[in-house]
């Protein structure tokens, strides 16, 4: 049994191998069950590494990059709904038109590409550029002034080793009573009281709460006040007893 993006368990057929690619697949079946399984083992590297290890990683595979998303983008297509199409929905609202977005963990920054042609200021921020509107840096030191963004948005971008760092820097770069919005893996918090102790901690506070398909959690919290560093929370050597990474089980 594994345990897929979703924490859900899939069974290997008899005709699988260990990488789930059938030996008498066609060769267009080959390269997509290629993709698949590199995701996988790219997607278990970026929730168990360090942001520094992760950094490093991908600044001499950038072809690991292209694939890590292409399988990304098979994977959204499997789901129910899409967190960032939502999003996206939610943005094009005119209310915040005028608002500087910060998009963190942008992947392939779907929400500049379809909201910077209407006139929105968008950033987006990953680990490495895949077009012109991803400025290439780790989420844990953002390239923005304090206090610069109206609303900081991680879609499905907490990984790593410890995710508290990158709340820090959320922190620093919103403006107070400035938004931030989580969308998450339900299946991967552990336990919500604990998830959202974190927040509450570096003075985030909760004002909305949405459980999408009993798949996706949505959180949107209002920065109250600048966050004290927290040596204990900013060192934690891993957050997974509160946010677990998306793992395959061992056989
Ligand atoms: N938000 C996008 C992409 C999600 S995939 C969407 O919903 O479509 C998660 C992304 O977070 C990946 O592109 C990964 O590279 C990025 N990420 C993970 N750790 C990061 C870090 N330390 N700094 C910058 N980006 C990071």
């Amino acid at each position: 049994m594994l345990n897929n993006f979703l924490g859900k368990k899939t069974k290997l057929t008899k005709n699988s191998t260990k990488n789930n690619i059938k030996l008498t697949s066609s060769p267009q079946k080959i390269k997509t069950d290629l993709t698949s399984s590199k995701f996988r083992i790219l997607n278990e590297k970026l929730y168990t590494m360090s942001n520094e290890e992760a950094k490093e990683y991908f600044k001499d595979n950038k072809e690991d990059f292209e694939i890590y998303h292409k399988g990304f983008s098979m994977q959204c297509e499997k789901w129910p709904i899409i967190p960032n199409d939502l999003i996206l929905k939610t943005l094009k609202l005119e209310k915040y038109k005028n608002k500087t977005i910060a998009d963190v963990g942008c992947g392939e920054a779907k929400l500049a590409q379809n909201l910077v042609p209407f006139g929105y200021k968008i950033y987006s921020f990953d680990l490495v550029s895949l077009n012109k509107f991803v400025t290439q840096c780790d989420m844990k030191k953002l390239p923005l002034k304090n206090k610069e963004i109206d609303i900081a948005i991680f879609c499905l971008s907490l990984m790593n080793k410890n995710f508290i760092p990158f709340i820090y820097e959320a922190n620093r770069v919103l403006k107070i009573k400035g938004k931030l919005l989580i969308a998450e893996i339900s299946s991967r918090i552990i336990n919500l009281k604990n998830f959202l102790e974190i927040f509450k901690q570096l003075n985030f506070k909760l004002f909305k709460q949405k459980n999408i398909e009993n798949y996706f959690t949505i959180l949107s919290f209002k920065k109250i006040s600048d966050a004290k560093i927290n040596k204990k929370l900013i060192n934690k050597e891993n957050t997974f007893d509160i946010l677990k990474p998306c793992l395959y089980k061992k056989r």
